[in-house]
């Protein structure tokens, strides 16, 4: 998740009624998908890429069922395995199928241009707002933004 967040004075220097936060949210629940590695452009899709575990591991003996019948449908491999001096297996994946990692993509959905006003606390671990909420077209979050900014300003040089 993209979030700008703008805090017009730190939480020491303004009571709680005076704060406002102003923020992009594109919320992962609602704006983003699951993708497919080329929609990403995966660099292991693109390019290959390798997968070095203990020879004898639970891991190598998983990945030597991807390219027979044994695997689920839609986790099927080609790769080619070699094993190195120390007791490695070495799983080579060509370029061109999808790697093990998720993807995930922006919808295109627009973003969420949302003013807090105080008493609100942001949540450290997610960056979450919490708070009454208004919702803006960006047009009008930009020009409130703009007038808060300019009002800071103007304070600041007064003193
Ligand atoms: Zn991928």
């Amino acid at each position: 998740m993209q979030v700008v967040r703008y805090r017009t004075y730190g939480h020491d220097q303004l009571r709680p009624d005076q704060q406002q936060n102003f923020s992009v949210s594109v919320p992962l629940g609602t704006h983003w998908r699951v993708a497919a590695c080329k929609e990403v452009d995966c660099p292991h899709y693109l390019l290959g890429w390798r997968t070095i575990v203990p020879a004898e591991s639970e891991q190598a003996q998983y990945l030597r069922t991807l390219n027979t019948s044994r695997a689920e449908p839609g986790a099927r491999r080609r790769f080619t395995e070699s094993r190195s001096p120390v007791g490695t297996a070495i799983f080579t994946f060509p370029p061109g199928h999808k790697c093990f990692r998720p993807h995930k993509t922006q919808t295109g959905r627009p973003a969420e241009f949302l003013r807090s006003t105080g008493p609100f606390t942001v949540d450290d671990l997610t960056g979450a707002t919490r708070g009454p909420v208004t919702f803006y077209r960006p047009t009008d979050w930009v020009d409130l933004m703009d007038g808060e900014l300019y009002k800071i300003g103007r304070d600041r040089q007064r003193g």
